[in-house]
C-alpha cells in the first residue's frame, strides 16, 4: 500500500493554518434581503455562537445592518454579548426554572419564561425588575407554555408585574414548520399567537413587544410577523425553506500540506477505500472529522483548489482528507476552499449539508475548536 507522509503542521511554520472566516459582508446582506420582506423589528439570534460564525462578529454585523435586538438561548451567551459592548436589547429562551435573576437585570436581558414553574422562581428571587416575555407554545410542543397552562401563568405574571418583580416585555411563540415554506401550516401557530397575545392584553397586561416567526416564516409568510421576527440561519446564508438564495457568511480553508504523485491502482486513505483509477497526485489537506468535515458523504464532495474543483477521496480521518488533484501536482502550502460563499468551483455549505445527507446548520455549527477563527 501506497503511504502517504503526512505533516500535520509546517515544519518551516510558513503555512496559513486552516482557519475559518467569518464574512460580516455575507451577514450585512443577508439583513437586508430579510429587511427587503419584513417592516417588523428584526432580531439577530447568536446561539451557539452566532452558528458557528462567531456570536459577537455575527451581531455587530447584523445591528450595524439594521438590526434591533439579540437573541441567545442562555443567560450566559447574552452576558458575554453584554461583556463585548452591545448595548441593544437581549432575549435570552431556554431558560431553566432557577435562572439568575439579579444576573438578569444587572446585565439589563429579557428573560423568556415558558412555564408557570420559571415564572416562580424568578419571582421567588428578591431582585430588580426583570423583563420578562411569556413564551406560549404555538404547536411545537419543544418550549413554551401550552395553551391549558397560559391563563394561570398571565395571572401569575400579572402579579409579580403589580410587585414589580417582572415587567411583561414580549408575547413570543414559535413556529414547529421552521424548515417550510407553508402558509396554511403555519396558520394554527399564528391563530395560537394572536390567542395569547389577546389574552396578554385582556389581563391589562398592555401591548407586549409579539414575535413568532423566525428564518423560514420571515422569507414564506407574512402573517407570522407580527411586531418583531427573529433571525438565526437567514443570517449566515441558510434558508430553512430553500425558497430564497442567501448569501454565505463563512469561507473554511486549509493548506495543502503534502502532495504526491501515485501510481494507478493506489489505495487512498483508510480501508483504501478508494482506488486510483489511474496515474494521478494527491494532496492532503490538514482538516478532517474532528474540524467538522462530514465522515459521511457521497463521492460528489470536493474543494477548491485555484479555481478549480476536485473530489475528496477515499475516508475522511480524524485529522485529515486527501484530494485527487489529477494532472495538478498542487505545491505545498497552496491554499484550498473546503466550503465559502464564491460559487462556480467553490463548494457552498448547501453543498456540504447535501453530499452529507444534512442540513447546513450542522456544517457551520460543526466546524472544530481548532480551525482558527478570523473576520474579513
Ligand atoms: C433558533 C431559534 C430561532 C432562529 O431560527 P432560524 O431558523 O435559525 O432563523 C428563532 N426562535 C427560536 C425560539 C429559536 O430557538
Amino acid at each position: 500500500m501506497n503511504q502517504i507522509p503526512v505533516t500535520l503542521e509546517s515544519r518551516t511554520g510558513t503555512f496559513r493554518p486552516p482557519t475559518l472566516q467569518t464574512l460580516p459582508v455575507g451577514v450585512a446582506a443577508n439583513m437586508a434581503m430579510i429587511r427587503a420582506r419584513t417592516r417588523s423589528t428584526i432580531m439577530a439570534v447568536v446561539k451557539a455562537d452566532g452558528y458557528g460564525h462567531g456570536a459577537v462578529t455575527v451581531a455587530e454585523a447584523a445591528l450595524a445592518a439594521g438590526a434591533g435586538w439579540l437573541g441567545t438561548t442562555s443567560l450566559e451567551e447574552a452576558t458575554a454579548l453584554r461583556a463585548a459592548g452591545l448595548a441593544a436589547p437581549i432575549l435570552t429562551w431556554l431558560n431553566p426554572a432557577g435562572i439568575d435573576a439579579e444576573q438578569a437585570a444587572a446585565n439589563r436581558v429579557d428573560v423568556a419564561v415558558g412555564s408557570v414553574d420559571e415564572l416562580g422562581s424568578l419571582l421567588a428571587q428578591s431582585a430588580p425588575t426583570v423583563r420578562i416575555h411569556l413564551y406560549a407554545d404555538t404547536g411545537m410542543s419543544r418550549g413554551g407554555c401550552p395553551r391549558s397552562q397560559w391563563d394561570e401563568l398571565i395571572a401569575l405574571a400579572r402579579r409579580g408585574q403589580r410587585a414589580r418583580t417582572v415587567r411583561v416585555a414580549g408575547v413570543m411563540g414559535h413556529l414547529s414548520l421552521a424548515d417550510h415554506a407553508d402558509p396554511v401550516a403555519n396558520a394554527a401557530g399564528v391563530a395560537d399567537m394572536r390567542e395569547a397575545v389577546r389574552a396578554v392584553r385582556a389581563a391589562g397586561l398592555g401591548s407586549p413587544l409579539a414575535h413568532l416567526a423566525a428564518t423560514s416564516g420571515t422569507l414564506t409568510d407574512p402573517a407570522t410577523h407580527f411586531g418583531m421576527v427573529r433571525i438565526g440561519a437567514g443570517l449566515v446564508g441558510i434558508d430553512p425553506s430553500e425558497t430564497v438564495e442567501m448569501h454565505g457568511a463563512s469561507r473554511l480553508t486549509a493548506p495543502v500540506v503534502h502532495t504526491a504523485a501515485v501510481k494507478a491502482g493506489t489505495p487512498v486513505g483508510y480501508g483504501g477505500t478508494y482506488v486510483t483509477e489511474r496515474a494521478t497526485h494527491l494532496s492532503v489537506l490538514p482538516v478532517g472529522y474532528a474540524d467538522g468535515i462530514p465522515r459521511e458523504r457521497s463521492p460528489q464532495a470536493g474543494v477548491e483548489i485555484g479555481g478549480r474543483r476536485f473530489p475528496v477521496v477515499g475516508r475522511v480521518s480524524m485529522d485529515q482528507i486527501v484530494v485527487d488533484t489529477g494532472d495538478e501536482a498542487v505545491p505545498v502550502g497552496t491554499s484550498a476552499t473546503v466550503f465559502g460563499p464564491d460559487g462556480g468551483a467553490t463548494p457552498t455549505i448547501q453543498d456540504w449539508a447535501r453530499w452529507a445527507g444534512t442540513i447546513p446548520h450542522t456544517i457551520v455549527t460543526g466546524i472544530g475548536s481548532r480551525v482558527k477563527r478570523s473576520t474579513a
